[in-house]
Order: C-alpha cells, then sequence, then structure tokens
C-alpha cells in the first residue's frame, strides 16, 4: 500500500475524470488525499479519499470570461490565490506521501515531486502538448501580449519571489507549464484521437475516458423503440448561458421529424423561453451518459469530456467550439471524419438544420465516429491508468519538457 497526494485546481471537466481513477486506486489499497476546492469535497470523500480542501477551485473559462481580454489583474490574483492556497497546504503538513498525481493545469506539479524527491505523474484532461501538438502553445501566442502583462506584473513576481524564499520552488516557464509533463502522463483520450498521437513518448498513458456509473436520475423518460431520430443538444456546464443559440434551435429542429433532448444549464430559466416546439425535451442538466447511449447527433460544444463520451458511444457530432481546447477539439473530430464544425459566429437555424441532416444522411460520420470510439473503449479506462501507475517503480527521476529545446 502507497501513499498518494492528487492536486486539483480547475472545474469540473478537470476534476470529473480524476474519480474514477481515484476510486480505483483505493480498491486496489492505495490511500489517497486529494486536494481541491471545497465544492468537490462531497464527490472526493465518496471515493474512500481525504480531502484536502482550499476555498474554490478556479475554473479557467470562467476566469477569462471567454477571452482572456483582461482589464484588471483579478484573475490572476484568482490563480495565484489557488495556488498559494495549495502549496501552503501542501508543505504546512507533516504527512508523507509516495507519490504525487497532479492536474496539468497545476503547473508546480514537477516542481513539487522534486521537491519531495517523489514522482510526480500529471493527469490531462485534455489533449496532451507537446512540440509537434502545438495545440495549447497556438493559445499561448494567440494571447501572448496579455499573458506578457500578468507575468511582468507586481503580484506575479512577488509570487514567484514568495515561492523561491518560503519553499525553494522554482516556477516554470510558461512553455514548461504547458507540457506539464510528469514521470507518467495518465490522459483520458486515445492515443488515435490525440493530436499527433505517434509523437508521444512511453510515459504517456491514453487510456480513454474514464466511464463510470453517475448515480443520477435521466429526470424524463426516454422510450428506446423511438422511431424518430434523436438529436442531444448541450453546451457543458460553462458556456450555456446562450438563449439566443437555443431559439436558434428551436427555430432549426420545429418542423424536423427528429426528437431533441436539449441541457440549456443550471443557470438559464427555461421559462423563458417564449415558445418551446413539441419536439424537444428541455433541461436544466441531463443525465448526459444515458441520453448519449440513444443520441443519433450529438450537438455540443466541443468539451474534451462531452466529446470523448460522445464518441466513446459512437455518436457523430457537430461541433460549435468556444474557447480554449475546444477549437482543436472539434478541428480533430472534423479531421477524422467523425462530425462537422461551425464557427460559433455561423450559427443559424439553416445551417444546425442542413449540418443534422449532412450528418444522417452520409453513413460516413457514423463509421467514423464508430472507429474512434473502438479506440476509445479499447484504451482501458482508469483500471488501465491504476495499473501504469501501480506498475511504475516510484523512484524519483527528473523530467525534461518536450516542448522547449
Ligand atoms: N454534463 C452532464 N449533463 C449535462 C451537461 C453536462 O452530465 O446536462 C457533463 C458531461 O457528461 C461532461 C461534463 O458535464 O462530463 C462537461 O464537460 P466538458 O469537458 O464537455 O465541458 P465543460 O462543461 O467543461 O465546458
Amino acid at each position: 500500500m502507497k501513499k498518494a497526494l492528487f492536486i486539483n485546481m480547475c472545474g469540473q471537466g478537470h476534476f470529473n475524470p480524476t474519480i474514477g481513477l481515484v476510486k480505483e486506486l483505493i480498491n486496489r489499497g492505495e490511500k489517497v488525499t486529494y486536494i481541491a476546492g471545497e465544492e468537490f469535497r462531497n464527490k472526493v470523500e465518496n471515493t474512500g479519499a481525504k480531502f484536502k480542501g482550499y476555498k474554490k477551485s478556479f475554473d479557467v473559462q470562467n476566469l477569462f470570461n471567454g477571452n482572456l481580454n483582461l482589464e484588471n489583474n483579478e484573475p490572476l490574483l484568482k490563480v495565484i490565490g489557488t495556488f498559494k492556497d495549495i502549496v501552503d497546504t501542501l508543505f504546512n503538513s507533516n504527512e508523507k506521501f509516495d507519490y504525487i498525481i497532479y492536474d496539468s493545469a497545476f503547473m508546480l506539479g514537477n516542481e513539487v515531486g522534486r521537491l519531495l524527491k517523489i514522482p510526480a505523474i500529471c493527469s490531462i484532461t485534455t489533449f496532451a502538448a507537446n512540440k509537434r501538438t502545438n495545440c495549447l502553445l497556438a493559445q499561448i501566442k494567440k494571447f501572448g501580449p496579455n499573458i506578457q502583462k500578468l507575468l511582468n506584473s507586481l503580484e506575479y513576481i512577488n509570487f514567484v519571489k514568495y515561492l523561491k524564499e518560503e519553499y525553494g520552488i522554482k516556477c516554470p516557464s510558461i512553455i514548461t507549464a504547458v507540457s506539464a509533463k510528469g514521470m507518467i502522463n495518465i490522459v483520458y483520450t486515445s492515443k488515435y484521437f490525440q493530436l499527433c498521437g505517434e509523437s508521444f513518448d512511453e510515459s504517456y498513458k491514453f487510456i480513454g475516458p474514464s466511464i463510470i456509473t453517475r448515480k443520477e436520475d435521466l429526470n424524463f423518460s426516454l422510450d428506446h423503440n423511438e422511431k424518430k431520430k434523436i438529436i442531444y443538444i448541450s453546451l457543458g456546464t460553462i458556456f450555456n448561458n446562450s438563449f439566443e443559440f437555443y431559439e436558434n434551435c428551436f427555430k432549426a429542429f420545429d418542423n424536423m421529424n427528429v426528437k431533441i433532448i436539449m441541457s440549456v444549464g443550471k443557470n438559464t430559466d427555461i421559462n423563458k423561453f417564449k415558445s418551446m416546439p413539441s419536439n424537444f425535451i428541455v433541461r436544466n442538466y441531463v443525465s448526459q451518459l444515458e441520453v448519449l447511449k440513444i443520441a443519433d447527433v450529438f450537438i455540443t460544444h466541443g468539451g474534451m469530456n462531452s466529446t470523448n463520451e460522445a464518441l466513446y458511444y459512437d455518436v457523430p457530432l457537430i461541433l460549435i467550439p468556444q474557447f480554449i481546447d475546444q477549437p482543436s477539439v472539434a478541428n480533430r473530430v472534423a479531421e477524422l471524419g467523425a462530425g462537422i464544425v461551425i464557427e460559433k459566429d455561423n450559427v443559424t437555424p439553416k445551417v444546425l438544420a442542413q449540418s443534422v441532416v449532412d450528418i444522417l444522411s452520409n453513413n460516413n460520420f457514423k463509421t467514423s465516429s464508430k472507429q474512434i470510439g473502438k479506440s476509445l473503449r479499447e484504451a482501458g479506462g482508469y483500471k488501465k491508468g491504476v495499473d501504469e501507475i501501480l506498475n511504475s517503480n516510484f523512484v524519483y527521476e527528473e523530467v525534461a519538457c518536450d516542448i522547449e529545446k
């Protein structure tokens, strides 16, 4: 039995895929302490792990309000605050660990491993990044001036100084931080779906999505013998507050002989919709994994979790990417032939309706999604992830960044 420390600092998308892994570690006799925002306390404790909380995780997307156009330093202060909370919690405790598993957004993960002389394993809930993929690096270049502004700020300079003086932590460069590489890198997709999958070394373990039974009520009944095609629509849990988009969906599918299940997010007041066509079921939240089992097409924002989940169940996609990694995810789906990308500014009822017709009338989309789905199901999931962790030799080694050479 070994003791693992799990560190997570972002929202649902970074947290959910880790639950299966943590449960399985505990099933195999490991002890796990999980540091995360207070909002995850119950979910962590339900796995049997010990929870150590800080106030609230930040959500990269919410933080930058979709465009990283910084008018003030508030987002930076939130990020620094979370990092500081985590590091203080970690180094002011006498608990000893055999290894760390850190979310890729916790850019100090490797450095903490170096200081504690224990292996640091990276948990990557989006595409892994290296010199060949350049997906996140492209975002950094795009937002470069704003990021530079943050790095030059007095708050950041003082933070770097604090880490060095207080704990001996060397802050990694932004590029090393993006690579986030650990001794072992657990990626929740398949090598086939990963951008440039073959270019990653053996330390990258592509385990596929973590599909676990979620204790959720469906909150409406699904007729599995339904003759009509079923279209599922969701923009995920963050960028989902778009009345205009949902109204466009009503107009697009009102007269189409399909059944629509639409999840509009917890902050959308369903009563405010002017009229709702009779072929729509609209909810604030649905049991997505259950819906995907019977869906014929998924209209999505291209979140990594939603995309992997849909493809796991062989569902072709229409992707309307919003931010961060979603354009890369959407383009990868289109590149492999499993879906159609619509730029968010080009969404109209006509384009939506035509895209659904295109997907349903061309079997190649289904064939391609089945091929990705097979790769995801065969990737082994959280059990394979735990095998990889427990089969490692648990000796600390220095890790070089794959991008910075
Ligand atoms: N989800 C769900 N029901 C909903 C909407 C979302 O279960 O009605 C889940 C979905 O299964 C996925 C997660 O929320 O696991 C969304 O994650 P994703 O990375 O796709 O997008 P984000 O919400 O982070 O933008």
